[in-house]
Formats: C-alpha cells, structure tokens, sequence
C-alpha cells in the first residue's frame, strides 16, 4: 500500500510581507485551501483545531490536505490510522509548494458509514517541476472519528 502523499508536507512560501511568524493562513476570511469556496475559518480549520470532527471521509480528505497546506502536522497526526501513521511526519522541504486539490470521486465515508474512499489528485509545485499526485484514499472509524488509513496510487 501506497502511502506517499501523507508524509509529504510542504512549508508555505514566505515573502517578505510576512510580518509575524504566524504558519496558517493569516487571513481566516480567505478561501480554505482544499478548495471548497469556502473561508478557511469556516472549512478546515475548525477540524484542524478539534473544534469539530468531520461527517464525512471527504472532509478528512480535505482538512488533511489543508493541514499540508498550512503545516498542521498534528492534525495529520490525529487523522491518520494509529496502524499506519508514522513515527514521524517530516516537513518537506521549502522548495515544494501545493497548488490545488480536485476531488475525483467519493465512494461510501457517509455519516452512516464505518469505511470510505476518496480519488484525489492533488498539484504541487516542487522546483521548477509541476507535479500530480493521483490517489485513492481509504478511510476508516476509529472511536467514531474518520481517520486515513492507506492509500493505492493512481496512474
Ligand atoms: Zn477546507
């Protein structure tokens, strides 16, 4: 099983506009970087910060890839698989930045459901390279909360 996409996390591109040392998106109001149209405040961040717990695989999907966006290596923690999740979830380097997620498909991760899978092909820019990554996400309860497990890569 092919788990490559979860320990890739890519830092934000810092300018010289960064005033603070504030990681996430400094601007709640902006739209969330999974892509939903909406505002990061209202998407993936309240599960980022365990304000809430998502419904649905999907949402999973979305906030852990948020979380590359913005660096939240706990949240990719605590939504990944205590069987498959790493001992350590490196920061990948500055040179690799995330460019979009597209959603291809959802099968089951309902409310109601106990296992779930979610296509993706998220872009990243790595160097002067752009670059795809096209998974088929499995997700599964455990204590009632959506987690990832494992992944088949997609070509
Ligand atoms: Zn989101």
């Amino acid at each position: 099983m092919a788990n490559v996409s979860v320990v890739r996390v890519t830092k934000r591109t810092r300018t010289s506009k960064d005033e603070s040392d504030e990681e996430t998106v400094a601007d709640l109001s902006a739209g969330c970087p999974c892509g939903t149209g909406s505002s990061y405040a209202a998407c993936c961040r309240p599960l980022h910060l365990g304000e809430r717990d998502a419904v649905t695989a999907e949402e999973v999907m979305r906030a852990r890839y948020s979380a590359h966006v913005v660096d939240d290596l706990d949240y990719l923690r605590r939504s990944w698989h205590p069987d498959t999740c790493p001992a350590i979830i490196a920061a990948s380097d500055e040179s690799e930045r995330w460019l979009g997620l597209d959603i291809r498909s959802t099968e089951r991760g309902g409310a109601f459901d106990g296992e779930g899978f979610v296509e993706f092909v998220a872009t990243f820019q790595a160097g002067v390279q752009r670059r795809a990554l096209h998974e088929r996400s499995r997700f599964v309860r455990v204590s009632g909360r959506w987690v990832y497990i494992d992944g088949v890569l997609e070509f």
